[in-house]
């Protein structure tokens, strides 16, 4: 068995990387047509990486243009289901042989752990194409329950050209959570990754034409979102765009659409997701380690994380005295060094952010038990682990999406007001319960208004479950599962009159 691998070994591989800088637009690398670049920043280092292409309305529109032309072509759109399969099937196959590149990369891009990126890149990614790839050849039409001199069929067509607009959070996971649907469908794409993490994205679209994807069918072009992402917001040959990111930012993309050519917009946006603690649970590793996850899986920037943590008054010591004795055992640094758990905020900007949270919970009242401020004496955008306590439903800290490591508890006296203040939001996106009463568990799942409900663990769920959310963390599109693919297909009538 090989030696486990170190931060130098890691090191190395970063060494010898090529970071892509261009576009990749119809099958090749592309300068911005400006010709502009934007520099690339490592968050772990605060450091630049490189410079990439700064692309803008005129790059948005060749992208589009290529993937028209090959959704026209019926290169891809029209290729049998079980041609496309092979493809994505490939593809998932080369992210495996490329996972430690891959991550590596992305670690540097994104200041995410190196052990995420791999558990995210080695797994989760490449998951993705083989399954919606085997799912494809499995989707079938209808056919309508009509008379003797009919026959009345409901096909599935692909959407045609869709826009898939990224955030910095998960790069390649999420690119993969709409991508291997989208692709799967038949449609042909235009992504645009978060400015701040283009890296990993623009190396799969490489990839992609290496498994056999056409030219044309998946372009990448980074930029910055009120000029790319706004361009593919409103280009009027897309079909289509599926947006992960901020509420904010969401609903500009109605707009676009409203203003433009009307195009189908798919959302997943922003949470305030509680983390419920009933009287009866058993505060136990599992719990623990949950409740830390909730909190602080990747710095605590994480759309479902559960920071608002609803905690029974029997219990809230123990749980307490447990979540931080685990918090101060928690590695916060070098995010190639296999053994740090929490690395880098995305931007110096987004710290700062971050703390000024931080210090809005100390003055409005909540109790700092731990953490509270940057890492001192590290290079690179990284915050301590913070636990508050005695959070109230009314401060900001409670109320607005912090997106950093933060948890905060609030005391409740039983399951009703547990209930009344987790719904107490205007998000919906994810909540997680603990108790060991399957009849309170199931009363909270039906109850809470939210997309995820998870009983008795920590988790997002997996690839064949969808993920979206309620109120204003989405639309109904969701992505992952059979339900990712109605954002990708339409369905057709065909109607035949018999003689
Ligand atoms: P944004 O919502 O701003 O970014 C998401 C994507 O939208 C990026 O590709 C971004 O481009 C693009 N975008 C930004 N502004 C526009 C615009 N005017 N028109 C079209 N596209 C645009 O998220 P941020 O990265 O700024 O993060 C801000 C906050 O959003 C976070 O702190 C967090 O609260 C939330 N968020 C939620 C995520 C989730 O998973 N649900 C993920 C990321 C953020 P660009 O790269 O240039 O910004």
């Amino acid at each position: 068995m090989s030696e486990p691998k170190t931060a130098a070994d890691y090191r190395q591989v970063a060494s010898r990387l090529k970071l892509p800088s261009k576009a990749f637009i119809d099958g090749a690398w592309r300068d911005a047509v400006s010709g502009r670049s934007f520099e690339n920043v490592n968050p772990g280092t605060g450091e630049a990486l490189g410079r990439v292409a700064y692309c803008d309305a005129a790059d948005i529109d060749l992208a589009v243009k290529a993937a028209r032309r090959a959704f026209e072509d019926g290169v891809w759109s029209r290729r049998a289901p079980d041609e496309r399969k092979a493809v994505l099937l490939r593809l998932a196959d080369l992210v495996r042989a490329h996972a430690e590149s891959l991550a590596v990369m992305e670690s540097l891009d994104s200041g995410k752990t190196i052990r995420d990126c791999l558990n995210e890149i080695g797994g989760e990614v490449p998951t993705f194409f083989q399954w919606y790839g085997e799912l494809i050849d499995k989707t079938f039409g209808k056919v309508a329950p009509t008379g003797e001199k009919t026959v009345a069929m409901i096909v599935k067509e692909p959407v045609g050209v869709v826009g898939l607009v990224l955030p910095w959070n998960f790069p390649l996971l999420m690119a993969a959570w709409k991508l291997a649907p989208a692709l799967a469908a038949g449609c042909s794409v235009v992504l645009k990754p978060a400015e701040q993490t283009p890296l990993t994205s623009l190396r799969l679209a490489e990839l992609a034409i290496e498994a056999g994807l056409p030219a044309g069918v998946l372009n990448v072009v980074p930029g910055f979102g009120e000029t790319a992402g706004q361009a593919v917001g409103r280009h009027p040959d897309i079909d289509s765009v599926s947006f992960t990111g901020s509420t904010e930012v969401g609903a500009y993309f109605l707009k676009y659409a409203s203003e433009s050519n009307l195009k189908h917009i798919g959302l997943e946006m922003g949470g305030k997701s509680p983390f419920i603690v009933l009287d009866d649970a058993d505060i136990n590793d599992t719990l623990i380690g949950s409740a830390i996850n909730a909190a602080f899986w990747n710095g605590g920037q994480n759309c479902s994380a559960n920071m608002r943590q609803i905690v029974d008054r029997k219990v809230k010591d123990v749980f307490l005295d447990r979540v931080i004795a685990r918090a101060k055992s928690l590695v916060v640094g070098d995010p190639l060094d296999p053994a740090t758990d929490m690395g880098a905020m995305i931007t110096a900007e987004h710290r700062v952010r971050v703390l000024s949270y931080i210090e809005a919970g100390k003055s409005e009242g909540a109790k700092l038990l731990m953490g509270g401020s940057a890492s001192v004496g590290k290079t690179g955008y990284f915050v301590e682990p913070t636990v508050f306590d005695s959070l109230k439903p009314s401060m900001r800290i409670a109320k607005e999406e912090i997106f950093g490591p933060v948890l905060g508890v609030i005391a409740v006296g039983g399951l009703e007001e547990a209930l009344a203040i987790a719904k107490d939001t205007d998000y919906g996106l994810h909540a997680t319960v603990f108790t060991r009463d399957i009849d309170k568990a199931f009363h909270l799942a039906k109850r809470l208004p939210c997309g995820t409900v998870a009983v008795n663990s920590f988790t997002e769920g997996n690839v064949a479950t969808p993920f979206g959310g309620y109120r204003r963390s989405g639309s109904l599109t969701r992505d992952k599962g059979a339900e990712a693919l109605d954002q990708y297909l339409q369905n057709k009538t065909i109607w035949v009159s018999l003689s």
